[in-house]
């Protein structure tokens, strides 16, 4: 039915291929390979479509769409967040995406992304820590133990060289799982009983919870000079986890202001309130932190480009690995404008 096989199947990379891919090449691997992706890709940001993410919010959660394109590939992803979906055994994100040739408009690349997500959030995250935090951070502190926070402390150890976690979430549950799982990984892991027993001692604090509220996951008085903030958690108008003072003590960090003002933490604050975009630092255009003593924050709510990159980085491993199935997906009849002869042909072949 097809004039040229090659043409018309899109390679797609499911949960199970991507689970394989991350095995085989390693997490810690494959964090600081997508880590440098994703630093080349916000080195060159001025090169990309941006536009705040499409968000269709409800009562319970957000479905959003994030496009972007650098002119050559485009890109996108389709996810959702909703916070109650664990007790009902559902991820509270899961997500998939398309990378696509911009000079012909086909598909290149569909993939799963729950995983990847929490793959590039993780090594974002690091990324943003490496060019922000002190350069002796040690010590940090996760808040939230859920689905992110394992690939987190992962991509914290190999990318930004942190030995010590310190993990505390309200369902102590969450918090012995993500203990159990990095069992092994070299981490130092203790279990707190509060987020105030939590931060005490961190070169940096993660906070990475799922609620649907502004929440005040940290407040003034916990968080000390020198310290980093990776706020990862708060991602939605009206869903935030930092108390406001400590952003107005903080050199705020972002991805994409016109975004990161309605989603992040920053949502509390004016909108002419000055902030510094991330891709600037990792760019070499601005400085990182002031000074030892600064606190700085990664307001941190996942930009398109980060998506982008993640997508990039899988497709170049496909070839290597032979990890994806062949996808049916784009019709090819013989003579492209035949899309109805096509459609006759399979009629008179299901008959025969
Ligand atoms: P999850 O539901 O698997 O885990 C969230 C955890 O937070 C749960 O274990 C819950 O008990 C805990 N928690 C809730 N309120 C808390 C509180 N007050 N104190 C301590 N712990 C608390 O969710 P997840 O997939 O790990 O995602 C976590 C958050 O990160 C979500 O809000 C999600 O929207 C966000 N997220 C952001 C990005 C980004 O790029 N910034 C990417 C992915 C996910």
């Amino acid at each position: 039915m097809s004039a040229n096989p090659n043409l018309n199947i899109v390679p797609f990379v499911s949960v199970d291929h991507m689970m394989r891919l991350v095995l085989r090449i390693g997490v810690e691997t494959f964090l600081t390979e997508l880590a440098a992706v994703i630093e080349e890709d916000f080195a060159r940001w001025e090169q990309f479509d941006k536009t705040p993410r499409v968000a269709s919010h409800s009562d319970e959660g957000v479905i959003e769409l994030m496009p972007t394109s650098d002119g050559t590939l485009y890109g996108f992803k389709y996810v959702n967040g909703h916070p109650k979906n664990t007790k009902e055994g559902r991820q509270t994100v899961t997500a998939f995406g398309v990378l696509s040739d911009v000079g012909n408009g086909y598909p290149m690349l569909l993939s799963e992304m729950t995983i990847l997500t929490a793959l590039r959030t993780a090594a974002m995250s690091a990324v943003a820590a490496r060019h922000l935090a002190r350069s002796n951070s040690r010590v940090m502190a996760i808040i939230g133990n859920g689905a992110q926070s394992e690939f987190q402390a992962l991509a914290f150890n190999a990318i930004v060289g942190v030995t010590d976690l310190r993990l505390y979430d309200i369902d102590p549950s969450a918090t012995q799982r993500c203990a159990a799982n990095l069992l092994g990984t070299g981490l130092s892991v203790k279990i707190c009983g509060s987020s105030q027993e939590a931060v005490e001692g961190a070169d940096i604090i993660t906070t990475v919870t799922a609620d649907k509220q502004s929440a005040t996951i940290l407040s003034d008085n916990m968080v000390g000079p020198g310290v980093h903030i990776n706020a990862v958690g708060g991602d939605c108008p009206g869903k935030t986890e930092l108390h406001k003072d400590i952003l107005l003590r903080s050199e705020i960090f972002v991805e994409y202001p016109p975004q990161t003002r309605i989603e992040g933490e920053i949502q509390q604050l004016d909108a002419d309130y000055p902030v510094n975009e991330l891709w600037e630092v990792i760019a070499g255009r601005r400085e990182g932190r002031a000074s030892e003593r600064s606190i700085t924050l990664f307001d941190s709510v996942g930009f398109a480009i980060e998506d982008f990159s993640a997508l990039r980085y899988v497709r170049s491993k496909l070839k290597e690995t032979g990890l994806y199935a062949e996808l049916d997906l784009l019709a090819d009849p013989d003579e492209p404008r035949d899309l109805y002869g096509m459609l006759l042909r399979c009629k008179a072949q299901i008959a025969a």
